[in-house]
């Protein structure tokens, strides 16, 4: 680290993406969860039934979802949910977030999100899928999308590490994501990848390896995950026969382990999330005081007493 140089990124310490939506549209934007009705590869049989041993839908899905309205309907839903909790967005997307949303018969996919985008209060779409689930076909289609809405792909890139990938079932390798990225950055595409901290078989060293990793690809943004352990997963029932086979972040280490990560991430990169809530009714583990809203601070915090920010450690190289 260069300690002449100045933090680029003011009091926050790294590159965040709330601070670069306020730029790029004038205020706030706000995801609406939709729930399309789409299965992922991993439970329909295709690739495997049982899914990745981390995942339950559950419980990333608003309570407001239904499952039985229209795209419309849950927009509206949505819509009228967070018009009162974030009274001043300026914007909204339809978010496809729960299961793999670009799994499926391509017209069906094209009328969800023409559906969605028909809606008066909506400017974009994010949708969520795994990186062996975007055919050229369906880059193309978004890429042309891009040229008039806000679009962003999240792709589950979850580990940078093969053999962990495989540990928890995951179906697809760390290549399947650098491919799927960069055909979907070569189209232009605005590309999130969302990334799993503590998964079981990660080490220190592979994860501040996957910063490295993720920062040679053309990704926009990134989200990352602290591993929780939910209710109704493999990886659940791991944790609840033998808790010391499934190792978690404490508090503090996350911290530590954040930052570490931050510190080596390109400064290029957007953090769009550097943690997530389980629903507490869903969550079996680990037994955190801290709150979400708590945890950006308390990074900012620990890269603010070591005198470090996004990027301090990168090297391009
Ligand atoms: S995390 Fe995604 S890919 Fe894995 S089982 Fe869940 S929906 Fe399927």
């Amino acid at each position: 680290m260069n300690e002449q140089t100045p933090c680029p990124f003011g009091e926050r310490r790294y590159n965040a993406w709330n601070d670069h939506v306020k730029t790029r549209y004038g205020g706030r934007v706000q995801k609406v969860s939709v729930a399309a009705g789409f299965t992922c590869p991993n439970r329909d049989g295709l690739l495997g039934k049982g899914g990745c041993t981390f995942c339950n839908n559950a419980s990333f899905t608003p309570g407001y979802l239904t499952g039985s309205q229209s795209i419309t309907g849950q927009l509206d839903a949505g819509l009228d949910f967070l018009r009162r909790r974030y009274p001043g967005t300026q914007r909204y997307m339809a978010y496809f977030q729960s299961y793999s949303n670009t799994y499926g018969e391509f017209e069906r996919l094209r009328a969800c999100y023409e559906e969605a985008l028909a809606h008066p209060a909506i400017s974009g779409l994010a949708i969520g899928t795994r990186p062996d689930c975007l055919p050229d076909a369906v880059l193309d289609y978004l890429a042309e999308l891009s040229r008039s809405q806000i679009i962003e792909l999240e792709i589950g890139v979850e580990s940078c590490n093969d053999a962990v990938l495989a540990h928890v079932n995951r179906g697809h390798s760390f290549a399947a994501s650098v491919d799927a990225i960069e055909r979907a950055a070569q189209r232009g595409l605005d590309v999130t990848a969302h990334l799993l901290l503590g998964l079981p078989g990660e080490s220190t060293d592979s994860m501040l390896d996957g910063a490295r990793r993720l920062s040679g690809l053309p990704i926009h943004a990134l989200k990352i995950h602290q591993l929780q352990v939910v209710r109704g997963t493999l990886l659940a029932r791991d944790w609840q026969r033998n808790p010391e086979a499934v190792p978690l972040l404490g508090e503090e280490e996350c911290i530590s382990l954040l930052a570490d990560f931050i510190e080596r991430l390109s400064p290029r990169i957007l953090l769009q999330r550097v943690g997530s809530e389980v629903p507490p009714s869903q969550k079996l583990a680990p037994d955190w005081n801290l709150r979400l809203s708590e945890l950006a601070p308390r990074i900012t915090a620990e890269l603010a007493r070591r005198g470090s920010w996004q990027g301090c450690r990168y090297s391009a190289t």
